[in-house]
């Protein structure tokens, strides 16, 4: 089957790349909702919401209290309050529940701290995404990489699953449409340190997933090819005028117009060796690991706050936080609410060769809380690391932390410094424990465990913005002091 890329449509111009919306993806449509943000907080209208996931049998309403009955579940809420009652449970959202223009406002983390427990379909969320998807429908997801070519750069994706692209061109950027398929992408953007590509963005805020390419100067040739069935897309970009070795037909930079692009068939494999080349390298990616996921919960604290959900809350944070000093890439080693085995997530740093692995877990630490202790891998049974000879030419997959550890402890020893400022916060030494996750990284690496997430412990001061804010820029400022003083 020849792979097929065409020109899109023109009414797509008018809108704008992104705007403040939240995607719903249900099994065979998606709906646009808008966000309304207060505070760092985003918002969406709670009655949109409810009857995207199911049906509103009734309401009562009078000043500042909202009465839902949904399915077989009652819901409270008091506008100005945090709390939330359902059923018989009450829920403590990080945000107040807000009326603006009489239309009722619950923050974002409605959807993870109440949609589980009244709807019995599945969900599959990310805390700080602005997409959910519903029921049965499973995004795709893809990576990315970059190859050298002769004066220019090859960008390859690997996708999940078979895509179906479309190309346009915008602005000097390209786009590069992605089908109906829904995509939860692993990084919002990736940036380049690249003469060629400047940043690579995933775009769904119109209910359309796409991927927008922005070069990194003017006259510059995009040349798309697709292969393996639609599951791989290979684009390569050229200085304007160089020779091209096969005979291909650029995608336009500029204007809206764009060709159909020849079929990859007849195309070898593998790289064109690289000649004389500016060095292409990317930004140090940093991998960042919520545990748990899916039916692995973790740690349950008190007001159906739940640990999963929560180290998938602050990850998203500290993600942020990295991506907003334009110096790292960040990689996450689970999509949506899954859980991938530690080896997967160990194996997922790896191969992007992560400089640097965090894996965030919340747990009973006690009555004494916000607590932060930072952890090293510990062998099984050790107490004393061993010491070791030089390192092997193929380290064993299952003890590759060991080589890592002196780097490790560098590591939490600065994180541990950086969350000891954080107001409020009880931290004290880096400690050992052989944390599974751990072991087979092939990088500094370490866990950081919040608390205290218990039954018995009030879990608000963990998913406050201002605590999560808090440890996101430690995270931040002691990721620089930790790169920025090598060994
Ligand atoms: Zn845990």
């Amino acid at each position: 089957v020849a792979p097929l890329l065409a020109v899109a449509a023109f009414f797509w111009w008018s809108r704008p790349l992104r705007s403040d919306n939240f995607v719903f993806y249900l099994p065979n449509s998606s709906e646009v909702l808008p966000i309304r943000t207060f505070g760092s907080n985003a918002y969406l209208p709670l009655l949109r919401v409810l009857n995207l996931v199911g049906k509103v049998d009734a309401l009562k309403e009078d000043r500042k209290k909202l009465s839902v009955w949904f399915g077989n579940t009652k819901l409270e809420l008091s506008a100005g309050s945090r709390k939330v009652v359902v059923g018989k449970a009450a829920v403590t959202l990080p945000g107040e529940v807000r009326v603006e223009d009489g239309q009722w406002l619950v923050p974002a983390e409605f959807l993870s701290f109440v949609l589980p427990r009244i709807v019995t379909q599945p969900i599959t969320y990310r805390p700080g995404d602005h997409r959910i998807f519903i029921g049965s429908t499973k995004p795709s997801t893809y990576a990315v990489r970059l190859e050298p070519i002769p004066n220019g750069t090859r960008l390859v994706i690997d996708f999940s699953d078979p895509v179906s692209f479309q190309t346009a061109a915008r602005n000097g950027k390209w786009i590069l449409y992605l089908g109906n398929r829904p995509f939860e992408p692993l990084e919002q953007t990736i940036r380049f340190d690249n003469a060629y590509i400047h940043d690579l963005q995933f775009d769904d805020q119109d209910g359309i997933p796409k991927l927008i390419l922005t070069p990194s100067g003017s006259g510059m040739d995009l040349f798309p090819t697709i292969t393996e069935g639609g599951k791989v897309l290979r684009a390569d970009l050229l200085k304007s005028g160089a020779p091209v070795a096969e005979e291909r037909t650029p995608a336009q930079s500029e204007g809206i117009t764009a060709s159909d692009i020849p079929s990859g068939q007849g195309q070898t494999e593998g790289v064109i060796p690289p000649s004389g080349l500016p060095a292409v390298s990317s930004l140090p990616v940093i991998a960042l690991d919520a545990g748990h996921g899916g039916d692995n919960i973790g740690a349950r604290g008190a007001n159906g706050v739940d640990e999963k959900s929560l180290n998938a809350q602050i990850v998203v944070r500290v993600r942020n936080a990295l991506l907003a000093t334009g110096k790292y890439r960040v990689i996450l080693t689970r999509v949506g609410d899954t859980d991938p085995g530690f080896d997967q997530r160990a194996l997922l740093a790896s191969t992007n060769r992560a400089i640097a692995f965090v894996s965030f877990h919340a747990g009973d630490l006690g009555f004494r809380s916000p607590r932060i202790v930072v952890y090293t891998y510990q062998a099984p049974g050790e107490s004393e690391p061993q010491a070791l000879g030089p390192r092997p030419l193929f380290v064993p997959w299952n003890s590759a932390q060991t080589f890592y550890l002196k780097e490790s402890k560098r590591f939490a020893q600065a994180l541990q410094g950086e969350f000891s400022h954080i107001p409020g916060v009880i931290s004290g030494n880096p400690e050992e424990a052989p944390v599974r996750v751990l072991q087979s990284v092939g990088a500094p690496a370490v866990a950081v465990e919040i608390g205290s997430l218990a039954p018995n412990v009030d879990p608000s001061a963990l998913v406050s913005p201002d605590f999560q804010r808090g440890l996101s820029e430690a995270a931040v400022r002691a990721l620089d002091i930790f790169i920025r003083r090598p060994s």
